[in-house]
């Protein structure tokens, strides 16, 4: 299942933007919601990162790994 996100998670900005290189190799974590566009709380380990969103939870590297 794919989603697609309605907002640019490392910008912020409606979908369409441009998306860091660093971000599309998975080195980069998301800053924002995809869904609402908020700034998410980002936490950066050294095996990956967690970002949450105020209203839509929490995300991690770990569920972008999973295939
Ligand atoms: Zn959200």
């Amino acid at each position: 299942m794919t989603v697609a996100p309605r907002y640019n998670v490392y910008t912020g900005e409606p979908e369409g933007g441009d998306t860091p290189a660093a971000a599309r190799l998975g080195l980069e974590p998301p800053r924002f919601c995809a869904e609402c566009a908020r700034r998410m709380i980002v936490q950066v380990r050294p095996d990956g990162w967690s970002a949450r969103c105020s209203r839509h939870g929490a995300l991690d590297s770990k569920d972008l790994e999973k295939r």
